[in-house]
């Protein structure tokens, strides 16, 4: 019994100190839509981490731009493919970390089909959401001789810096804060495998859907975010580790002509801006390692205030369409993106109830003491 207590120990341990919590950027490019204009594409070049956008028609360096990220994925790459790379952070939520992948680009560029998928599901075509969660069960699964995990899911929209509750049914809304991770007071509901998990994004969408005379309008509007709540119990030890995994589908990142926007437009276009700019603030100021980080000045970064920061794995999908008459926002979504990356934020931390880093190491020193004595 000892050992298997001092090998949970020293693996939560060597957990706290690996993989530091920067912010990993992926970019990935739309293909051409079927039956629209096959133009020429403002994707010039891209290799594994690097894409070159043509800026203009001038030859020679001027009329080029490169922007480096993590990972790049061109019109080609499938939903396998994408969500490959994102696999390791679903052990870490397992493993105890706070966990935020976000889907950031305009209105098209794909952002709801990497998450969720197309509207057609296929087993081939479905997003990283559904991935994420069926990745979760299997790896739970696995784990179930030495832990005992509880998963749970909350599903809510951001619109108008208004949370709305995607979970309800009959329009009964119970109280929940979870694991001192900063949630709304939205539906927490119990799952134990990915078929509940769908039943329960076919109701978000329902939900969605419901008071909103164009959807898809409304959709690239608002903010939609599918938050997994995890807790681990080891069966030997007894210790809990939680963790948290947001999973976000922004509103659309392009810029409303402020002049030609008015009415419902307008106030929309006023609180994306001021929730994506506040995004990007918080971004900031945790990159200066400032002492105030401004979480407050937005809905949605107040939602995911745990899971963005030092302690936290955050990963940015960042959506790109090819056609040439989006090449200004191409451009600016690419700035963003890249001041995103270079973002240092230290070392992610396990969220562990029994014990700090010190007592870890106190806990490992005297059962080392301990199993010396009775060798
Ligand atoms: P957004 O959510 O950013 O507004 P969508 O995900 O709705 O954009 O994508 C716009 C359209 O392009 C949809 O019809 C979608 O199915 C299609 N699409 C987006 N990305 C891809 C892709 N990688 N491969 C094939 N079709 C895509
Ligand atoms: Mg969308």
């Amino acid at each position: 019994k000892y050992h298997k207590v001092l090998e949970e120990n020293c693996k939560l341990y060597n957990q706290v100190q690996d993989l530091k919590g920067n912010i990993r950027v992926y970019c990935r490019i739309r293909p051409f839509m079927p039956g629209k204009p096959n133009h020429l594409s403002t994707v010039e070049d891209l290799d594994e981490r690097t894409i070159t956008i043509l800026t203009s028609s001038k030859y020679g360096k001027e009329g080029r731009k490169s922007f480096t990220f993590n990972k790049v994925f061109g019109p080609s790459a499938s939903q396998e493919e994408v969500f490959s790379d994102t696999q390791p952070l679903i052990r870490s939520v397992l493993d105890g970390y706070n966990v935020c992948i976000f889907a950031y680009g305009q209105t098209g560029s794909g952002k709801t089909h990497t998450m969720t998928g197309p509207s057609e599901l296929t087993k081939e075509s479905v997003g990283v959401n559904f991935r994420a969660l069926s990745d979760l069960f299997l790896i739970s699964d696995q784990r179930k001789d030495s832990i005992a995990y509880d998963v749970s899911v909350q599903m809510i929209e951001i619109y108008n810096e208004q949370v709305r509750d995607l979970l309800v049914m009959d329009g009964e809304i119970r109280n929940n804060t979870q694991n001192g991770v900063n949630v709304p007071d939205a539906n927490l509901v119990p799952v134990t495998s990915t078929s509940d998990v769908i039943n329960l994004m076919n109701l978000g969408q329902k939900n969605r859907a419901v008071g909103s005379t164009a959807m898809n309008v409304r959709s690239s509007r608002s903010h939609s975010c599918l938050t997994v709540h995890v807790q681990g119990r080891y069966v030997t030890s007894g210790t809990v580790v939680r963790g948290c995994m947001h999973l976000v589908d922004l509103a659309g990142s392009e810029r409303v002509d402020k002049s030609e926007a008015v009415g419902d437009r307008l106030k929309e276009a006023q609180h994306i801006n001021k929730s994506l700019s506040a995004l990007g603030d918080v971004i900031s100021s945790l990159a200066q390692k400032q002492s105030h980080v401004p979480y407050r000045n937005s809905k949605l970064t107040q939602l995911l205030q745990d899971s963005l920061g030092g302690q936290a794995k955050t990963l940015m999908f960042v959506h790109i369409s090819p056609e040439p008459d989006t090449l200004g926002e191409t451009i600016s979504t690419l700035k963003f993106a890249e001041r995103v990356s270079t973002v240092e934020l230290g070392s992610a931390r396990v969220n562990k109830e029994s014990a700090g880093v010190k007592e870890l190491k106190q806990q490992i020193a005297s059962l080392k003491v301990a199993l010396a004595r009775k060798e």
